[in-house]
């Protein structure tokens, strides 16, 4: 059993998109949003901004009231749109009740959506031919890409169906020419489906919902869901302590996929920097 250590890997990304921002002649610049004062949301942000800063990135961490209006939001967005110093621009979720994300996504330039949830940036990815891809789904691909195993043709469980992973997750393993099924909350027969699964992908938020049992002998294991316990120990979705006696490759949370998503919004930074010179 092989583990996936996503901190390695995104340490990796990061040292090389830090090496490339000193050959540039402008810092890239992200701009993240948040609204309120959510502690989990703080802290995403705080680590958000402090990874820019490690790679050398122009980084503006602008705090919004949780009593902040529609259209002052919005202006923020167009403020941020006409910016030039600013290459990506990510709105923090979730937002609070009174706001529509899905408007505040949509007002967002496509290119520097580097979220890549923007219609325009999935419907791209649909068609396979993206190019700012959702940061957790592009991030479990490059960890999948350090297994050396070659997913064309593979039987691949999505399990979970959000527009910010599940969805963009089984598009990414479909164009890498996978056969996959996606699972949500009314799937019947989950562990027979995870069964025949050569590689497994879990992001639903629920602590321990995979068992090791229901791997197949050597099947890839990327566990997204990130639960924290009554203990305060944080955990995946997948039973870990089960799963690794199945498993031939396991990611593990902490330390799994979490990196990853920082690492590669880094990356989505610099690609809307290079499409907008
Ligand atoms: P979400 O929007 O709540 O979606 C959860 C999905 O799981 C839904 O599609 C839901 O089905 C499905 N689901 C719920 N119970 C299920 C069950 N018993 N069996 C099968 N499917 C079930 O969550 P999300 O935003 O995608 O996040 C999922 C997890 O990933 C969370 O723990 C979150 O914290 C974590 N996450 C981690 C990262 C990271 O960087 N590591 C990034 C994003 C999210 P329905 O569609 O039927 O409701």
């Amino acid at each position: 059993m092989n583990i996936i250590d996503g901190k390695q890997i995104a340490q990796k990304l990061r040292n090389d998109i830090a090496k490339k921002v000193e050959k540039l002649d402008r810092a890239p610049g992200l701009a993240v949003i948040l609204v309120g004062d959510d502690p989990a949301s703080t802290i995403y942000v705080r680590n958000k901004d402090n990874a820019c800063k490690e790679v050398g990135f122009y980084s503006e961490k602008i705090n919004k009231s949780a009593n902040i209006t529609q259209q002052e939001l919005l202006d923020e967005v167009i403020r941020l749109n006409n910016d030039d110093k600013i290459d990506g621009i990510l709105v923090q979720l979730p937002l609070p009740k009174h706001l529509d994300t899905n408007l505040v996504i949509e007002t967002i330039s496509p290119e520097k959506d580097v979220d890549g949830f923007h219609s325009e940036n999935i419907g791209k990815l649909m068609q396979n031919k993206a190019n700012l891809r959702p940061c957790t789904p592009k991030g479990v691909m490059t960890m999948l890409a350090t297994t050396g195993i070659d997913l064309i043709g593979k039987d691949c469980v999505v399990v979970g169906a959000s527009n910010i992973v599940g969805r963009p997750m089984a598009m990414e393993l479909l164009n890498a020419g996978a056969t996959v099924t996606i699972c949500n909350s009314k799937t019947q027969d989950l562990s027979g489906k995870l069964q025949r699964a050569d590689v497994i992908v879990v992001a639903v938020g629920v602590a321990h919902l995979i068992k090791g049992d229901w791997i197949k002998k050597g099947a890839v294991v990327i566990d997204v869901g990130i639960n924290r316990l009554e203990t305060g120990k944080l955990v995946g979705d997948v039973d870990f302590e089960s799963a690794i006696k199945n498993a031939g490759w396991i990611s593990p949370v902490p330390g799994g996929v979490g990196p990853m998503t920082i690492a590669t919004l880094l990356e989505n930074t610099l690609t809307a920097y290079q499409n907008r010179k």
